[in-house]
């Protein structure tokens, strides 16, 4: 009666499998559509249960959510109303699709192959949500590092391990466990510490260390004009009108959409209430005049969308401003990658990842100068993209580049 896996395996043939990993794959990317959609606005997967077209609202009917065909069928519109589709969702259900065929192919039909397709489908939905919003969504880090950590347990991961122990033994003349349950979970443990770790003190632990002091309005136009990059908080010291101290968190890299030229012009310029306003940064239209121990707020729009928690109010001060280098998302990312990865992959993923960051960031850099960088891709993009490449690639190029290495040293 029970046919095993391996059984199957032999009577069907591969392209029977090969098929059907796909479908599984594209149907899975379907569904990463709508979390990508719906995770970022703080929204529910499953409520409402059934797909809607975001223009109309119209239900979407089951023959046309089918995966790539309806987008195909339908011309890419939406079949009430007419509205264009997104590429994004057929290039989402392609690209899952491959990834979960490659995946079959490359680890054949075992529990590794079953949780790296899981992880891929949270990898590829954490690429495109920063891509499209900057937003790298606790609801997928979190679970995601948990669940990650299941699956070490059951199904052990000691890639690089044993690389991983020359460093550790060198330091402090013992050895890690290198196998079964314990090697894989240190493996994870070390993973996290590698890749949160690592971006946090690049990141965040520089950023916060230094505290750019803001007493004029030119510093505070200079702070948010120039250090702020997209993506980035800036994080504002605040004494408010009653005395208390506060921190407040203003999205600092909000002008995507400026070009380096309007970039140039944003800063202080003169209103019809007398104090100067700023104009084109993340807090436009706010008044200021230079305070007793910072730059006071005169006034503040009501519609500005500043905050993350806290709120600036006009007769507040701000005393000095700190970036969050990077999100903490990234940090978050990382911990989940690092848990699912271990310590010698994560290691292949950071580098990658810078090599990706500065590949892609260079040439906009030499030809429009240092604010190209703020029209840099995300780094969350770049950590996806790594971690894919890691799960295929990551041994076969930790050994290549190791040996690289070593053959400098010997
Ligand atoms: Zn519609």
């Amino acid at each position: 009666m029970f046919i095993s896996m391996v059984e199957l395996h032999d009577t069907i043939p591969l392209w029977f499998w090969a098929i059907w990993a796909f479908v599984l794959g594209s149907c899975v990317g379907s569904f990463l559509n709508v979390a990508i959609y719906r995770l970022p606005q703080g929204g529910s997967v499953n409520k409402p249960a059934r797909s809607y077209c975001p223009s109309c609202k119209t239900t979407i009917a089951w023959y046309d959510n089918l995966p790539i065909v309806s987008f195909l069928i339908l011309g890419g519109r939406c079949r009430a109303c007419r509205a264009r589709i997104s590429w994004q969702y057929p290039l989402v259900e392609l690209a899952t699709g491959l990834l979960f065929l490659g995946t079959l192919l490359f680890f054949g039909p075992t529990l590794q192959c079953a949780f790296n397709c899981a992880f891929e489908a949270a990898i590829v939905a954490l690429i495109v949500t920063d891509f499209n919003e900057q937003i790298l969504p606790d609801a997928i880090t979190l679970p995601g590092t948990g669940l990650a950590l299941a699956a070490r347990m059951a199904d052990h991961n000691v890639v690089g391990l044993d690389w991983m122990n020359i460093f550790f033994e060198s330091l402090t003349g013992r050895t890690l466990p290198m196998t079964g349950l314990t090697g894989s979970l240190v493996n994870a443990a070390l993973g996290m510490a590698i890749g949160a770790g690592t971006l946090w003190v690049l990141g965040v632990g520089y950023f916060r260390l230094r505290a750019f002091p803001l007493r004029t309005p030119d510093d505070l136009t200079d702070f948010l004009k120039r250090r702020c990059v997209v993506g980035t908080l800036a994080r504002l010291k605040v004494r408010r009108a009653n005395g208390k101290r506060g921190a407040v968190y203003v999205l600092g890299g909000d002008f995507s959409a400026l070009s380096p030229e309007e970039l140039a012009e944003a800063e202080f310029a003169p209103s019809n209430a007398g104090s100067p306003e700023l104009s084109m940064t993340a807090l436009d239209g706010a008044q200021v005049e230079t305070g007793e121990r910072g730059v006071r707020i005169t006034s503040i729009p009501d519609d500005l969308e500043q905050t993350v928690d806290g709120r600036l109010e006009a007769g507040d001060t701000i005393i000095s401003g700190n970036l969050e280098g990077m999100g903490l998302g990234d940090v978050k990312m990382m911990l989940f990658v690092g848990a699912f990865l271990g310590g010698g992959l994560t290691f292949f993923v950071l580098l990658i990842a810078s090599l990706l960051g500065a590949l892609t960031a260079a040439p906009r850099i030499l030809l429009r100068g240092q604010s190209a960088l703020q029209h840099a891709l995300p780094f969350g993009v770049m950590l996806g993209l790594a971690t894919l490449l890691a799960l295929f690639f990551g041994e076969k190029g930790l050994t290549t580049y190791l040996d690289f290495i070593a053959s400098f040293v010997a």
